[in-house]
């Protein structure tokens, strides 16, 4: 199948990341949120990622105008009303996904495709919101978008082939690598990545180390790019705990109890980098 004209719900940093990369590839974008406000953000965070490849040579500003051109900004689902995909990328909540899924399946054409980048939710229950449960895909791009190559690529129980396989040409064209994945709670990455994150807010809770040396220890000791309570921040406690609670429900294990201490940091609000300060603080 085709696509042409593609909106993003939700221009947070996973939104506006997703309608970056797509309008790089020429895609036609809008990009939608609650409020103008929140789209305009998205946008200027759009802006400010290209003008970064402008300074550098990478870009000539004429590419730049090009790309931003091919985003338009909405606040309403009804604008999806001639649009051939859905990226939905809204805040990590069933309920709220469930809600957009439904009015989704009401306002978009037939043959639209509806994708959902949930790090962890079951994309068989979002497509059991709409009637088009072969057409329900998930489709979950890493943090930062324009910099990481892997797309996982979840099949819902009744997903089409045709379906994947759009979907996989796409992720091709948008110059990722994408890798078929199951829909099981948190898919591969975060069933893997999550509890190691959780269980490094544990070791803090415990005062087994600060933060800074767990986070040393893990950069140092294992290789990985940053610590896990960095890359926690980085992700958003708020959507950490999140996965932790749809792998705890999900699979039904103890071992997936969300960290106490991780929802004490939600319940103040301070969820990482996004509101200034997580585990670490940042100005
Ligand atoms: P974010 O908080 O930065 O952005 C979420 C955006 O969704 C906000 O701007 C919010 O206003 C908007 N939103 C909420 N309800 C909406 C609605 N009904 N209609 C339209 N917009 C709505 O969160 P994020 O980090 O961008 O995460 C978004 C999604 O991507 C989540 O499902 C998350 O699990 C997933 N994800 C996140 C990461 C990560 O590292 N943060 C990585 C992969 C996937």
């Amino acid at each position: 199948m085709k696509l042409e004209k593609i909106m993003v719900i939700g221009a947070g940093q996973m939104g506006s990341g997703i309608a970056q990369v797509c309008a790089e590839a020429g895609y036609d974008v809008i990009l939608n949120d609650l409020n103008s406000q929140l789209t305009e953000h998205g946008k200027n965070r759009i802006r400010s990622n290209l003008l970064r490849q402008v300074s550098k040579g990478r870009m000539k500003t004429e590419e730049m105008e090009a790309i931003l051109s091919l985003i338009s900004l909405s606040n309403k689902l009804e604008d999806a009303g001639d649009v051939d995909l859905v990226i939905e990328a809204a805040v990590e909540n069933i309920d709220t996904k469930s809600d957009i899924f439904r009015r989704l399946d009401e306002v978009t054409p037939e043959h639209t495709i509806l994708a959902s980048n949930t790090s962890s939710l079951p994309i068989t229950e979002l497509a059991a919101a709409t009637n088009r449960p072969e057409k329900v895909i998930g489709m979950h791009f890493m943090n930062p978008v324009p910099v990481m190559k892997l797309v996982e690529i979840i099949r819902g129980l009744a997903t089409a082939d045709e379906v994947y396989r759009t979907i996989e040409s796409l992720t091709k064209a948008l110059e990722k690598v994408p890798v078929e994945v199951n829909d099981f709670p948190g898919f591969v990455s975060n069933r893997i990545l999550m509890p190691m994150i959780n269980e490094a807010i544990f070791t803090l809770q415990e005062g087994v180390a600060t933060k800074e040396a767990i986070d040393e220890v893990m950069r140092l000791g294992m290789n990985h790019p940053m610590g896990p309570l960095t890359l926690a921040d980085f992700i958003g406690l708020d959507t950490c705990l999140y996965i932790m609670e749809t792998l705890h429900e999900g699979l039904g294990e103890d071992k997936y109890r969300p960290c106490p201490l991780l929802r004490k940091y939600v319940k103040a609000g301070w969820l990482g980098r996004k509101t200034g300060r997580g585990f670490y603080e940042y100005k």
